[in-house]
């Protein structure tokens, strides 16, 4: 019987796992499908700098697909039936049928967090916010302002890029804890260093309450008035698991064990963003560092299941903290496997230029996702 495995999303997880099972499944009769909203791979990694007015690689999925028999369908997924095994699209086919199912939807801004950033809020978790955000910042008069909200990686890299590539913008990077919450010192004294020489206006502590047409409304009572509002203060998954009758956990990110198998139906496998996969002690932080090899051990699970083998624990783990201050600068704090910081930190142009070579290796990844270790 001719298996059909059905990958949702194309992005670092979902790519990579289609373009894996393909790999590992040549010569069998196994078809695998891929489906995705957009018919381009989005380097989500790079959205800040996009959104700042800097171009970026075209990477249409096609030519990534080139060669590995994926079949492509470019569609929006509206739902699932686990019961039917059936997956309902926004376009031609309408449904698609599976016998195994990779859930890779990855995530977006998680913009219900407070009142008003909804609608006035612009976002980069997706190619779409990252664009508006770019016509809107390309369209401000010189000196307008830009509140950045939140100090993890992403607000961190978002704020920095802004002020570097358009230096005429006053850039505020607002935070409810301290900026970098989870670097170590060194870490953190450079992030500071780096807003100073930027002209970033760093306001830790700062949690927000809510924010309006002209700004944020501060959990003190304060206001803090801003031209544009940058939600980039975590991010959500949608519901589509955990209305299908998937396992999942309160953020939606469906519940998998050790070999990324969906814990509720073992015909579904879960990876990136979208899945809460276990590292030691605790649960992968939504990440393009986990995202890809989640997608390659999901994409080597499904092969496996697929001709009869034992399903083997993927092993996800944490490297870094790799972040990016603009262009010629950043920080780069190493890891343990459980995303706890170990001593280490690389800074300046030297962390700049690997987290640049990271970023780069990822798309060949993309390109060439291996397997590198035979039988792995
Ligand atoms: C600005 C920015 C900078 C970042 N920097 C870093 C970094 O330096 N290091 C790092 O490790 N991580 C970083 N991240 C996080 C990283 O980008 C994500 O963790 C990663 O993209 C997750 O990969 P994924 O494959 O799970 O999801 P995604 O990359 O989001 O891919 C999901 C895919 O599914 C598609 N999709 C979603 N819903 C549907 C639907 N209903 N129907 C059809 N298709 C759908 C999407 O279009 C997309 O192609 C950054 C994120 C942002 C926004």
């Amino acid at each position: 019987m001719t298996m059909h495995i059905v990958v949702l999303g194309a992005g670092y997880a979902g790519l990579g796992a289609a373009k894996r099972a393909a790999r590992r499944l040549r010569g069998t009769d196994a078809r695998v499908t891929l489906v995705n909203m957009s018919e381009r791979f989005v380097e989500r990694v790079r959205l800040h700098q996009f959104a700042a007015g800097q171009e970026l690689a075209d990477l249409p999925l096609r030519g990534l697909l080139g060669g590995t028999g994926v079949e492509l369908v470019v569609a929006g997924v509206t739902g699932i039936d686990p019961g039917e095994r059936v997956v309902r699209l926004d376009a031609a086919p309408h449904e698609v049928g599976y016998d195994v199912l990779v859930y890779a939807l990855g995530s977006g801004a998680d913009v219900d967090a407070v009142p008003g950033a909804a609608e006035h809020a612009f976002t980069l978790a997706t190619a779409e916010g990252a664009a508006r955000l770019r016509s809107r910042l390309a369209a401000l008069p010189a000196a307008r302002s830009v509140a950045v909200v939140g100090g993890g990686l992403t607000g961190i890299e978002a704020a920095a890029e802004f002020k570097e590539t358009q230096p005429r913008l006053e850039v505020q990077l607002v935070c409810a804890g301290p900026v970098g919450d989870g670097l170590v010192a060194r870490a953190r004294r450079h992030l500071h260093r780096a807003f100073h020489r930027l002209d970033v206006t760093v306001r830790e502590h700062t949690p927000v309450a809510e924010v309006g047409p002209d700004g944020l409304l501060l959990e003190d009572g304060g206001e803090l008035p801003a031209d544009v509002v940058v939600w980039a203060a975590g991010f959500r998954v949608a519901g589509l698991a955990a209305a299908a009758g998937l396992a999942t956990d309160e953020q939606g990110r469906i519940l998998v064990d050790a070999t990324l198998r969906s814990r509720s139906h073992p015909e579904v496998f879960g990876a990136g963003d979208a899945a809460a996969a276990h590292v030691a002690g605790g649960v992968a932080r939504m990440s393009c560092q986990t995202s890809l090899p989640m997608g390659l051990r999901a994409g080597d699970a499904v092969a496996r299941l697929v001709s009869g083998r034992d399903l083997r624990p993927a092993g996800i783990r944490h490297l870094w903290q790799n972040i990016s201050l603009g262009r010629r600068d950043g920080v780069t704090q190493f890891s343990r496997a459980d995303d706890s910081p170990l001593g280490p930190v690389l800074t300046g142009r030297a962390s700049a230029r690997y987290k640049e070579a990271v970023t780069r290796g990822t798309v060949w990844r993309m390109r060439h996702p291996g397997p590198c270790r035979p039988g792995a």
